[in-house]
């Protein structure tokens, strides 16, 4: 049984089947790279299983506990975080507010500033806030602005977002989209910084090859809305269907 177990997800836009059957064993502890491409129903599933799409059919479990029907913020609490193709960070506030506001939504449900019960509970969260931008590289930059930030260290700062909620599986979608190589090799460098560093399950979706292949222990293969093939990156690589599919296009 993995963390997150997909079961005959299927979702239909009007005429269009987004999804068709899917299923999905992601393993604990491992980075799962979900590609495909495009239109292939890739941003569908993630928003299935964030809680933002009800699927027609079919079952999303995490850790034993079925996802569907509850809300973003409640799928959240129980464990999963999402990294948006954009990043999704407050702009005009500082770097150290923005990893502090997801400390209170954890807790509360709720994206809210200031919301400090007791002294001890702001020195708390602020340790904590402080500590997570240290283990991301930013201590330097606690006080800027967050929207002064380069696009490399916006996708830091928001990496630091989700990861200060503790999550136990941490989904990506195409984190390195529109990035130079250098900003793309530092994500990459981040990401196995943070498996190797704290028990944490990643679902990755991505089209760069060189970041799939530099972080997927497995890979499904999304075509049309279903799982064409699933496994090892070394597997995939020369796989027929997979250069069919998406490779040679
Ligand atoms: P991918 O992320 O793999 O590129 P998507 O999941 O975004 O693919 O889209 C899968 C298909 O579903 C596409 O044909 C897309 O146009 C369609 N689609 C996605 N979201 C919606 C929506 N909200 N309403 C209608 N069609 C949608
Ligand atoms: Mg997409």
């Amino acid at each position: 049984m993995g963390i997150l177990e997909v079961k005959n997800v299927g979702k239909r836009f009007g005429g269009l089947q987004a999804l068709g059957d899917v299923n999905l064993s992601v393993a604990e502890n491992t980075v799962h790279a979900i590609i495909g491409p495009n239109g292939a129903g890739k941003s569908t599933l993630l928003n299935v299983l964030v809680g933002k799409l009800i699927p027609d059919t079919g079952s999303v479990m995490f850790d034993g506990q079925s996802v569907l029907g509850r809300k973003p913020h409640e799928i959240n609490q129980m464990g999963i975080s999402r990294v948006f193709q954009t990043p999704e960070i407050f702009s005009d506030l500082t770097v150290l507010e923005n990893v502090m506001i997801p400390c209170f939504a954890k807790r509360d449900g709720a994206y809210r500033m200031h919301a400090f019960e007791t002294v001890e509970d702001e020195v708390d969260i602020v340790q904590k806030a402080e500590q997570m931008l240290l283990d991301v590289n930013m201590q330097d930059k606690l006080r800027m602005t967050a929207s002064s930030l380069s696009r490399g260290d916006k996708r830091r700062l928001e990496m630091a977002m989700c990861l200060v909620q503790e999550p136990r599986l941490l989904l990506l979608d195409e984190p390195t989209a529109g990035m130079a190589r250098a900003d793309t090799n530092n994500t990459i460098d981040l990401l196995k910084e943070i498996k190797d560093s704290r028990d944490i399950t990643m679902a990755i979706i991505e089209h760069d090859m060189h970041v799939v292949f530099s972080l997927a222990e497995r890979i499904t293969v999304l075509a049309q809305g279903t799982p064409l093939v699933e496994d090892t990156p070394e597997n995939i690589k020369g796989h027929p269907k997979v250069q069919e599919a998406y490779l040679g296009q």
